[in-house]
């Protein structure tokens, strides 16, 4: 008998958004006409930016032209788009080839498939809480799990300890669900921790863009030493409103060299297998986010975002509840006030001012007491929601 990968028999129910909208659900069977302020999502509410766009409709001529036409893409991606990533790094002081650059159709993609290039045997080590898709790809694969809690005790910035030897170690910078960044300091010390232990790091910088201190590394290869240690995983989702258009890109650095062997040779390897490359078309629209002008457009996106942040921390602040994350992340990392649990927390936010958030233990167990907003939503709702928050719990 075909056995399946019996794996999956560890997976535990993705409960979190579908209890979410369960309890939505039954609330607007209660109250059909009520407006809900969803302070819950994790998607973009800005459509996509004109200079991506236009780029995107040109493309779409292109594939009407004899001339033009493209079939399949390479399958590490279109040259053009690899060297406006490399030239995106460059501009920051990070040196790149664009051989080291692979486009892809998103960070959830890469994260899933890259586990391709360990060994079954292999073991994870996940910071929690963190994007449930870690665990669960992860689980998926037969990985071992090694689960390190953060707390307010370290900012929910764990440190490297004798037992986060790990084969991969997941780095999510600004993190989903906190908000918290790791500092310059603090990823030297993450990056020195893999160098001596063998390990590869997964550094997911889905959220970089909405870095603004100076001081804060946005790349992992700002720090001495992450070209033997790290892969990184980057979107344009929120970035640049992609979240259903779709496309991301992933850095392999020559130098990452494991039993001989190389993670940038055995990815080329793996993507000429299993994909004919991402479209044509997206990719040219990706392409003019690098440019001057998308640059300048995306900020703008990311601005208005910033400013649903800051009317939501500046409530925090008038509440008196402890936070971290909304500064240099599109998401707030709050503790349940009156020592609420986050499930009890989400129906009391739901049913006396019909605001969502997501209740913070779904990122693990360590998120119990917690919540999370996020910033994405529209400014009206976002304006109303913070007047209603400080209405109720001031
Ligand atoms: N990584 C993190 C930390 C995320 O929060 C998300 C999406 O919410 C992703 C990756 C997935 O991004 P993409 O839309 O590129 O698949």
């Amino acid at each position: 008998m075909m056995r399946p990968n019996l794996f999956y028999a560890d997976l535990k129910d993705s409960y979190l958004f579908f209890h979410i909208s369960q309890k939505v659900q039954a609330y607007r069977q209660r109250h059909p006409d009520a407006h809900l302020y969803r302070m819950g999502i994790g998607d973009v509410s800005r459509p996509l930016c004109g200079a991506v766009i236009q780029a995107l409709h040109e493309a779409v001529d292109d594939q009407a032209s004899s001339e033009r036409f493209h079939g399949y893409m390479p399958e590490c991606g279109a040259p053009f788009l690899r060297a406006a990533v490399a030239e995106h790094y460059r501009r920051r002081g990070i040196c790149l080839s664009d051989e080291e650059v692979f486009v892809s159709s998103g960070a959830s993609d890469e994260l899933g498939d890259i586990l391709d290039l360990f060994d079954r045997d292999s073991s994870a080590l996940i910071m929690e809480p963190a994007y449930p898709a870690y665990v669960d790809a992860n689980v998926m694969s037969g990985h071992r799990i090694i689960h390190l809690p953060s707390g307010m005790d370290n900012g929910f910035v764990p440190e490297p300890c004798p037992e986060a030897a790990a084969d991969v170690i997941y780095l999510c910078s600004p993190n989903n669900p906190t908000g918290a960044v790791f500092t310059r300091a603090q990823l030297e010390q993450w990056v020195r921790f893999a160098n001596e232990n063998g390990s590869v790091i997964l550094f997911d910088a889905a959220y970089e863009a909405f870095i603004e201190d100076e001081s804060l590394p946005r790349s992992i290869y700002e720090i001495e030493g992450a070209r033997t240690c790290a892969i990184e995983i980057c979107s344009l989702s929120k970035t640049a409103g992609f979240t259903g258009t779709r496309l991301g890109y992933t850095v392999i650095p020559r130098e990452l060299v494991r039993c001989g062997m190389s993670l940038n040779g055995m990815w080329v390897r793996n993507r000429t297998t299993k994909t004919n490359g991402v479209s044509y078309i997206l990719q040219k629209g990706g392409a003019a986010v690098f440019t001057d002008e998308g640059q300048r457009q995306i900020r703008e996106n990311i601005q208005y975002y910033k400013e649903n942040a800051r009317l939501l921390t500046q409530a925090l602040d008038e509440i008196g509840i402890w936070y971290c994350g909304g500064k240099n992340s599109p998401y707030l990392w709050l503790q349940c006030p009156d020592g609420r649990g986050s499930w009890e927390f989400f129906d009391y936010l739901l049913e006396e001012i019909q605001v969502i958030g997501t209740p913070g233990e779904g990122f693990g167990a360590c998120g119990r007491g917690y919540f999370r907003f996020s910033t994405f939503g529209s400014r009206e709702d976002t304006e109303e929601a913070a007047r209603r928050l400080v209405r109720l719990l001031k």
